[in-house]
C-alpha cells in the first residue's frame, strides 16, 4: 500500500495562490494591478526554465510582470542603471533578479541596490537584517518562507523542536536559521546548521525532529540519517545524468526519497514539495509589497 506521510507543497501553494487572489482582488477596487518585474542577465537554462514558471504564477493570478533580458557580457554599471529605473517606476511593485548571475557581477551589490521596499526576493541586506532581527516589516526570502509556512500548515510542532538545516547558503540556509530560532510563535526551535565542515553530519541528523536539506547533492540523505518520525524537507533541485530519461537526464532532490519515506513521519515530495510554496510567497511578497506602496495595512 503506498505510504501517505506526504507534505502535499502543491495543494498548500494553491491556498496560498487563493488567499492572494483575494487581495489582489481588493487592491483591484483601488484601482491598482500589482506589477512584478523579472530581471535575467544571460541564456542560463534553468534561469530561462524558473523565470517562466514565475511569469506563468503571475498570469495566473492577476498580476502584471515584465522580463528584461540582458546579455550575459553586460557591464555591472548597466544592470544596475536598470534597477535604478524600475525602482523610480511607481508600476513595479516587486523587482526580482533571477540568480546566479554571470560573471564578473557582484551579486551582492546588486541585490543591495533593488529598493528594499520592492525586494520581493529578501535578499537586500536590509530585509535580511531584519529577519534576523525578528522585524516582521521586511520581506523574508521565498524559498526559506515557503519552507516555513509548508511547515505550519502541515502542523508540524516547530517550537522547542531539534531542527537541522544542511546547507548555509544565503538563499536558503541562513534565512530559514534566522526565521525558526526567532522567540515567535511558530518559530522557537532549536536549530543546527551544517555544512562542508560540520564533523559527524549523520549524527546531526538523526538528532532532528525536522530535517531540511538544501545542499545541492544528488539525493545525499540517506535513511540511516533519518531519525524514525522525522520530518524529512527536500529543498535540492539536481539534475543527473541518466540515459534511460528524455533528454539523457533528469532531476532529483537533495534527499533519497524511496529509502527514506517509509522512516519519515512526514516527507515533503520532490518535485511538489517546496518549489510551488516559493513561487506563492513570491506572489504573496509582491502583493505585500502594491499594498504597502498603496499605504494599507501590512500583512504578511
Ligand atoms: P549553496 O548556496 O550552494 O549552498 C550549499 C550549501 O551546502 C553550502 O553551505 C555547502 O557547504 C553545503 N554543502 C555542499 N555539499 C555538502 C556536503 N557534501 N556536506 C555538507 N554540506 C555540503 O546552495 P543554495 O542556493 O542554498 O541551494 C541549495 C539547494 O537548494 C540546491 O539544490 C538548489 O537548487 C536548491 N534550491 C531550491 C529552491 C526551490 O525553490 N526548490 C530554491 C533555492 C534553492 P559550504 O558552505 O561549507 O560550502
Amino acid at each position: 500500500m503506498p505510504l501517505n506521510n506526504l507534505i502535499d507543497g502543491r495543494s498548500i501553494a494553491e491556498q496560498i495562490h487563493q488567499e492572494t487572489r483575494q487581495r489582489i482582488a481588493t487592491l483591484k477596487t483601488r484601482g491598482i494591478q500589482p506589477g512584478l518585474d523579472f530581471v535575467r542577465v544571460g541564456e542560463d537554462p534553468a534561469s530561462m526554465v524558473y523565470v517562466g514558471m514565475k511569469e506563468k504564477a503571475c498570469a495566473r493570478l492577476g498580476i502584471a510582470s515584465r522580463l528584461h533580458v540582458l546579455p550575459a557580457t553586460s557591464p555591472q554599471a548597466e544592470l544596475l542603471a536598470l534597477l535604478g529605473r524600475l525602482n523610480a517606476d511607481p508600476a513595479v511593485h516587486g523587482i526580482l533578479v533571477q540568480a546566479p548571475l554571470p560573471r564578473p557581477l557582484d551579486a551582492a551589490a546588486v541585490f543591495a541596490t533593488v529598493s528594499p521596499a520592492k525586494d520581493v526576493d529578501g535578499f537586500h541586506p536590509l530585509n535580511m537584517g531584519k529577519l534576523l532581527l525578528g522585524d516582521p516589516t521586511g520581506f523574508v526570502a521565498c524559498t526559506p518562507a515557503g519552507i516555513h509556512e509548508l511547515l505550519i500548515r502541515a502542523e508540524v510542532r516547530l517550537e522547542g523542536a531539534e531542527v537541522v538545516i544542511l546547507g548555509r547558503g544565503n538563499i536558503v540556509g541562513k534565512p530559514l536559521l534566522a526565521i525558526l530560532i526567532q522567540k515567535a510563535r511558530h518559530a522557537n526551535a532549536t536549530v543546527t546548521l551544517c555544512h562542508s565542515q560540520t564533523r559527524d553530519l549523520a549524527g546531526h541528523c538523526r538528532r532532528a525532529d525536522v530535517l531540511v536539506a538544501a545542499l545541492g547533492v544528488p539525493e545525499f540523505v540517506q535513511a540511516h540519517m533519518v531519525k524514525p518520525g522525522a520530518v524529512v524537507v527536500d529543498v535540492g533541485v539536481n539534475r543527473i545524468a541518466d540515459p534511460a530519461a528524455k533528454g539523457g537526464s533528469r532531476l532529483v532532490g537533495d534527499v533519497e526519497f524511496a529509502g527514506v519515506q517509509p522512516r519519515a513521519g512526514r516527507i515533503t515530495p520532490n518535485p511538489g514539495g517546496v518549489g510551488p510554496m516559493t513561487i506563492a510567497m513570491l506572489m504573496r511578497n509582491t502583493v505585500r509589497a502594491a499594498e504597502q506602496a498603496a499605504g494599507m495595512a501590512a500583512n504578511p
